[in-house]
């Protein structure tokens, strides 16, 4: 299905400002900033870097990212209000998203005014802020529960103040797809200047509802990466985008293979973890468990994926459970070098459905060394543990000493860490540094419930270049479940198994 949608459509990226009002989420500058330049690769028309007024870190991050002679457009959130526009003026952004409440709510309750008294602060903000050279994006605030006409009488009084361009705020996320197209339709008609729709996703519709203020002449999105933002969150920028250049075939800037690596990176910055089942960039997104539905990818991916992971930047994975077909595990020894004969495979199949009606996860170290014992394969490890010594307590800095024994030489390293298996894993990686290039993406702790004795499971994502693996390590020490995970993975990566 095609549906015409404006043939420009812009892109507002606000990750950095609504996507930072997230509980719990604070970023530095120097982290700010690694976000702005990856969100500039990607191709984003305008970053809304922050707010300025907030503190003075969030200034010096605004200024740091508008003088790194970014492509994008640099915005700072402002209130109608002068102190605000000099901040921002301050930080040497190119635009200001100007952020004004239309609701008879709003205006009652939070900021105690007449709605006179708001539009003219408005119009003032708004020629101040031209007068200053700075490009004026007009935001209604709670625009969908203002009265239309109040609306439109606020967006033409603003543009007559040259107010560059306007934007609807879904605030609280009560528009459905239905309305928003009609409201866009019915604002489009008498507004000539680029309209941008700012949606929330507390009913889960801000994605729909973005596609439909497009339907209905919207020119610009506002939108997240990771759809992370206040409550319920912001619409996700990666659905938008590749809902976009699927069902609409819109042309846009965005390099969607970039598309992972930025969810990645916000995730790791903002620690607001990706649900696994997440649309386009979640774990799972291109995962397949089922045996039939392993078994149809392996022979032609179209058949269960309507997108292909490369287009984002994502990878096929196979997950193990009781569903698991002998195929798709075939396939996956296949790659790390192992072909058993068919009676072995029956065997590791068998083994591993076992595992999956236990209800376990089957990792792909797992796997490997359920087929090495079913074939008799002894690996050749790459990195062995010799010894290790961790010293933690409150007065010293937790430190630790490893002995590896790499193929048939021993190295000692030590290394610190904020904790006692931070420093164990730096002391590790301190070792490899030199020989491989290992990074841990991933770090869990699945504590079994019990006394402090009880069993630790440790789980770790490792990645060398574009091969990732898990692995996992349990012991009633969370240090040497931790150490074990790593050199289990560690040694997935790196050796060569001898083929059969
Ligand atoms: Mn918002």
């Amino acid at each position: 299905m095609s549906t015409k949608l404006p043939t420009k459509i812009r892109v507002l990226d606000t990750t950095l400002r609504d996507g930072e009002q997230t509980p719990g989420v604070s970023l530095t500058p120097e982290e700010k900033l690694r976000t702005a330049r990856r969100l500039d690769e990607l191709g984003i028309d305008i970053i809304e870097a922050g707010s300025a007024i907030t503190s003075e870190g969030e200034r010096q991050a605004i200024k740091l990212i508008a003088n790194a002679g970014l492509n994008a457009e640099i915005c700072s959130f402002s209130r109608p209000i002068q102190s605000d526009i000099d901040l921002a003026l301050a930080c040497d952004v190119d635009s200001i998203h100007l952020v004004v409440p239309t609701s008879d709510i709003h205006l009652q309750y939070k900021l105690k005014k007449t709605r006179e008294q708001v539009n003219e602060m408005a119009i003032k903000a708004i020629e101040y802020a031209k007068a200053h050279g700075l490009i004026v994006e007009l935001s209604a605030e709670d625009a969908s529960r203002t009265n239309i006409s109040h609306l439109k009488e606020f967006y033409k009084a603003g543009i007559e103040a040259k107010a560059d361009r306007c934007c609807f705020c879904d605030t609280v996320g009560v528009m459905t797809p239905e309305n928003t197209t009609q409201i866009f339709q019915e604002l489009k008609k008498e507004i000539k200047v680029p309209v941008a729709a700012h949606c929330h996703d507390d009913f889960g519709l801000a994605v729909a509802n973005t596609l439909a203020s497009l339907r209905g002449g919207a020119e610009e999105f506002h939108a997240t990466i990771n759809g992370i933002g206040e409550r319920a969150g912001n619409a996700s920028l990666e659905e938008i985008v590749m809902s976009l250049i699927s069902f609409y075939g819109t042309k846009l800037n965005i390099k969607t293979e970039l598309l992972v690596e930025t969810s990645k990176l916000v995730e790791r910055l903002t620690g607001i973890p990706v649900p696994p089942n997440k649309a386009i960039v979640g774990e799972h997104a291109f995962a397949h468990e089922a045996g039939i539905h392993t078994h149809g990818v392996l022979a032609y991916p179209g058949t269960y994926e309507p997108i292909t992971p490369e287009m984002v930047g994502h990878r096929r994975r196979f997950i193990l459970g009781k569903d698991v077909g002998s195929h798709a595990i075939k396939v996956m020894l296949k790659e790390v070098g192992l072909e058993p004969t068919e009676d072995e495979l029956k065997q590791v199949v068998n083994r591993v459905k076992e595992l999956g009606d236990k209800g376990k996860k089957i990792t792909d170290a797992d796997l490997q060394s359920i087929a090495e014992s079913v074939m008799g394969v002894i690996g050749e490890k790459f990195v062995e543990l010799n010894e290790l010594t961790v010293v933690t307590g409150n007065r010293v800095t937790p430190t630790a000493s490893v002995r590896l024994k790499i193929r048939d030489q021993e190295f000692l390293q030590s290394a610190t860490g904020v904790g006692p298996v931070d420093a164990a894993l730096n002391a590790i990686q301190k070792v490899l540094g030199e020989l491989a290039d290992v990074n841990l993406d991933q770090y869990r702790v699945e504590a079994i419930t019990g006394g402090t004795d009880a069993l630790v499971e440790v789980h770790v994502k490792l990645r060398r270049n574009n091969q990732i693996v898990t692995a996992r390590g349990s012991a009633s020490d969370i240090v040497m479940a931790s150490v074990e995970a790593m050199l289990a993975g560690i040694n997935r990566l790196l050796t060569r198994y001898p083929k059969k």
